[in-house]
C-alpha cells in the first residue's frame, strides 16, 4: 500500500506525520519527495547511503543544420528558448526536457546532452528503507527528481509512505499519482485550512481517498470542523499541541519511539487507512 502525506503548505507537520507513520508501521519504505527541502533524513539518519545522479536531456542546436525557422522557439510553451545571433539559445533551468523542440525541427538540428538536476539517495535505518530526492539548488522543476525518487522507492513493493512537497502544483500531482490513499495534514488555522482545502480538491480530482490529521490542536477550529463535515473529509487523528513534541522534533527524534501512547495512535491511524504494522 502507498500512502501520500501532504498538507498544501510548509510547516504544518507533514514530515512529522510521514516519519511517525512509517516508524509506527515498523517496516516501510519512506520516500522524501519534498526535494527542495528534504529533511526526513534528519530523523532517520539512514546508514549505508548510496547516491545516484538524476539527469534530464537538454537540447543542443547544430548551427550547421539550423536554418533559423524558429519553429522550436514558437513551440516551447515554457519559454525556454530564444533566437539570438542566428541560433536558438536555451535557458537550462527553465527547460522541462519535453523533447518537443527536437520533434518540430524540420532540419534535424536539435540534439541533446544530459544535465544533472539532482540526486536520489537511498539508505536504511532499522527496517525503514529511506529514499531521498534532492533537487540541485537553482533548478526550477522538481518533477524529474521526484519521479526518480518514486521509481526507486515504489519498486520495492512494501508499505510506502510518501512525504510530498508543499503546495498543490505539478510536484504534488507527481507525488500522489501512484498513491492508494492521501493523508492530509493541517494546523487548525485559517491559513492551514485554505491550503489543505486546495490539495484536498486536487486529490479528489485525481480520485484518491483522503483523511485528515489535525496537528498542534489546542481547541477545535470551527471553520475546519465545518469544512470536514461539509466535504465529507474524515478526521482520523488529532495531535494536541505539546511542547515536548516540538522539542523532540528539534532534536531530530522520532516521536513514536519515545511516546507509546502516540505510537498507538499512529498505529490505529495506519490500520484505519488500510496499512499494517509489523
Ligand atoms: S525540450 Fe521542451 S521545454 Fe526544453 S527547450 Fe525544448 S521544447 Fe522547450
Ligand atoms: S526548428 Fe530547427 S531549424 Fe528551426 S530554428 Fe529551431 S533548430 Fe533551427
Amino acid at each position: 500500500m502507498t500512502v501520500a502525506v501532504l498538507s498544501g503548505k510548509g510547516g504544518a507537520g507533514k514530515t512529522f506525520a510521514a516519519v511517525n507513520l512509517a516508524a509506527a508501521a515498523g517496516k516501510a519504505v519512506y520516500i522524501d519527495c519534498d526535494v527542495e527541502e528534504p529533511n526526513g533524513r534528519l530523523f532517520w539518519q539512514p546508514r549505508g547511503v548510496t547516491e545516484r545522479p538524476v539527469t534530464t536531456a537538454l537540447p543542443v542546436f547544430d548551427p550547421e543544420k539550423c536554418v533559423g525557422c524558429r519553429s522550436c522557439v514558437d513551440f516551447c510553451r515554457f519559454n525556454a528558448l530564444v533566437y539570438v545571433k542566428k541560433a536558438p539559445m536555451v535557458f537550462p533551468e527553465v527547460c522541462h526536457a519535453c523533447g518537443g523542440c527536437a520533434l518540430v525541427c524540420p532540419q534535424g538540428a536539435v540534439g541533446e546532452q544530459h544535465r544533472k538536476v539532482g540526486v536520489v539517495e537511498e539508505g536504511n535505518r532499522d527496517q525503514i528503507h529511506v529514499v531521498t530526492g534532492v533537487l540541485r539548488t537553482g533548478e526550477v522543476s522538481a518533477v524529474p527528481v521526484i519521479r526518480a525518487a518514486l521509481s526507486a522507492g515504489l519498486s520495492r513493493g512494501d508499505l510506502t509512505i510518501i512525504d510530498c512537497p508543499p503546495g498543490s502544483g505539478c510536484p504534488v500531482m507527481e507525488s500522489v499519482r501512484e498513491a492508494d490513499y492521501c493523508l492530509l495534514v493541517t494546523e487548525p488555522t485559517a491559513f492551514g485550512l485554505h491550503n489543505m482545502a486546495m490539495v484536498h480538491q486536487l486529490c479528489r480530482l485525481l480520485g484518491k481517498p483522503c483523511g485528515l490529521l489535525i496537528n498542534r490542536e489546542e481547541a477545535p477550529y470551527a471553520p475546519l470542523e465545518d469544512y470536514c463535515a461539509r466535504e465529507g473529509l474524515p478526521i482520523l487523528l488529532r495531535i494536541p499541541y505539546r511542547r515536548q513534541l516540538a522539542q523532540w522534533g528539534a532534536e531530530g527524534a522520532v516521536a513514536v519511539r519515545r511516546d507509546e501512547a502516540l505510537k498507538a495512535e499512529f498505529t490505529r491511524l495506519l490500520r484505519e487507512i488500510g496499512g499494517t504494522a509489523v
